[in-house]
């Protein structure tokens, strides 16, 4: 058979040929701006030819600064198409990572929404390859200088017409991932592997994305390409709707009314956000599926959303080096006869495998049987897994004989259902035996009266570590600590109980909204040595 390459430019041009009246809704500060394919097929292909004239070439670094918006979404397409890599940079880093993974990237232009340019202003002097920068969003009445207006470019550029013959494995983005220690690492996409792992999202497996869906990435699109929703979204033809700058739990509510939208995409913190939303403004939606990942979706998340506002939910799970989209927790044919209780609880679990991917679980140098029991770390490899990190010697102790060890450590059914219990650097080891953290927060969600639930691992002089648990009331409502304990009781052995249960505001979290485990470690490392 043919060996055609697989690359991204077959997704733009099939999109474009096939759904050209489709909408593109992409929310911005005063409204939303509404167009078709064929507008964003038109302004796309200006905007290669705008790159091209800056300069850029095959295989040259393009790094976005954007919000999920539309100049996001076309930069996505443009700069993969024309050769070039799209380097999406997290908007919410430190300065100082910022500018260590600009200059690491060796981005040559970057595209950066004037809104968030008073973060890059003060590093500007900093990068050493940017050659040039586009500004996007409202023009105002002087820009700093030496940029460029998005819109002006766009509008002088003739639209590309013939694109450069890519080989399938040539990369075609970038992401940067946080390192426990030191400085984000880069993974790098290749056409081939992004084109795949667009596919499995269109399997009835997964998510099914299709032509009569309206697909919302909540997901930001500079965190691990959005995990890929807006490249398959926009090759099967979906309505796709952008969020636009920081949107609140309201304003997405009101996105998911207004456009009818049928799949959304987002972090466990998020979906918390539209729930305390909806019981305040109960609002029926068109929501066929609310997908979930990033961080463990708490069964009593799972159960909010199918019980009460009757929209079914998949959890799935993935990292930045797996593409990311590595298993989802949709149920077998043999699940369907079981009481929703035991139904759910296959739906916290990570699911199982996507086609095309495989895992083992090993522990000190063993495989380990899938039982449901033994846990170790979870290592996978496929054609949209990364094997390395982009110029980096800490690719070494990551991808190790053709596996890349996730970090991730949990046990596997007979089923194949991952049951991730920690990450490896998460685990609490209390007497040489471990906890999961991950089981007692959602335990502790289960809870009514808990918003959000975080447990870490804190020194203890007799034990090594002892777990401490951090708990969010929601508003107005009260529970003591033993209440919570009693909670626990029945699932957990005593030993493994929180050693305390601490009533905080606000868990702190990554830029991404995942609990900040590392930050609790450090301000409470003396919790239990000082008492
Ligand atoms: P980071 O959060 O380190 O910046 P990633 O976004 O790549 O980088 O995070 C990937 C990690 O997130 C996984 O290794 C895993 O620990 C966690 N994760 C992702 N999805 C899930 C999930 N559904 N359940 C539990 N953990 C998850």
């Amino acid at each position: 058979m043919m060996k055609t390459p697989l690359s991204v430019q077959h997704l733009f041009e099939y999109a474009t040929t096939y759904f050209p009246d489709q909408v593109i809704v992409a929310r911005h500060a005063h409204g939303v701006h509404r167009y078709t394919y064929r507008e964003f097929g038109e302004r796309t292909r200006r905007l290669s030819q705008a790159l091209m004239s800056l300069g850029v070439g095959i295989g040259d670094r393009v790094g976005t600064f954007l919000w999920n918006d539309r100049e996001h979404l076309e930069s996505y397409f443009a700069i993969p198409t024309m050769g070039a890599v799209l380097h999406t940079i997290n908007i919410r880093l430190a300065p100082n990572q910022i500018a260590y993974i600009i200059n690491h990237a060796e981005d040559r232009v970057l595209i950066v929404d004037r809104a968030l340019w008073p973060v890059l202003a003060p590093l500007r002097e900093q990068f050493v390859t940017v050659k040039a920068i586009i500004l996007t969003g409202e023009l105002p009445e002087s820009d700093p200088a030496d940029t460029l207006d998005y819109e002006t470019l766009i509008k002088s550029a003739t639209p590309l017409a013939r694109y450069p013959d890519l080989d399938e494995a040539s990369p075609m983005g970038m992401c940067y991932t946080s390192a426990t220690t030191g400085n984000p690492k880069g993974v790098v996409y290749s056409h081939r592997g992004i084109y795949l792992h667009s596919l499995t999202l269109g399997l009835a497996n997964t998510m099914a994305i299709g032509m009569s869906d309206s697909v919302l990435p909540i997901v930001p699109m500079f965190h691990v390409n959005a995990w890929g929703v807006p490249f398959a979204s926009l090759w099967f033809g979906s309505k796709i709707v952008l969020p636009g700058p920081a949107p609140t739990p309201t304003e997405l509510l009101q996105l998911l009314n207004d456009e009818k939208v049928t799949v959304a995409a987002g972090v466990p913190t998020v979906w918390l956000g539209l729930a305390r939303e909806l019981d305040a403004h109960p609002t029926p939606l068109a929501l066929r599926l609310a997908v979930c990942g990033g961080s463990a979706a708490p069964e009593s998340l799972i159960r909010r959303f199918e019980e009460h506002y009757h929209i079914p939910f998949l959890h799935a799970y993935g990292m930045t080096e797996t593409g990311p989209i590595a298993s989802t927790a949709r149920l077998k044919t043999h699940h369907i006869s079981l009481d929703y209780p035991r139904q759910l609880g296959i739906k916290a679990t990570q699911g199982f495998l996507v086609p095309g991917l495989s895992i083992q679980l090993m522990r000190d140098g063993a495989i380990l049987p899938w039982d449901g029991h033994e846990f170790g770390e979870m290592c996978i490899r496929g054609p949209w897994i990364a094997d390395e990190y982009f110029r980096d010697e800490r690719s070494r102790d990551t991808f190790i004989d053709g596996w890349l060890h996730t970090g991730d450590v949990a046990s596997i059914d007979p089923d194949g259902y991952i049951h991730i219990v920690d990450r490896t650097k998460d685990v609490i080891k209390s007497g040489g035996e471990w906890i999961s953290s991950v089981d007692l927060e959602n335990a502790l969600m289960a809870h009514p009266a808990v918003f959000e639930a975080a447990v870490v691992g804190v020194p203890h002089p007799k034990w090594d570590e002892r777990p401490l648990a951090f708990v969010v009331l929601k508003s107005g409502e009260r529970c003591t600590k033993e209440d919570l304990i009693a909670l626990l009781a029945d699932k957990f052995a005593r030993w493994q109980w929180p050693d305390d249960v601490l009533f905080v505001d606000e868990i702190p979290k990554t830029s991404v909204g995942k609990f900040l485990k590392r930050t609790l470690r450090e301000q409470y490392q003396n919790y239990f040595t000082s008492v």
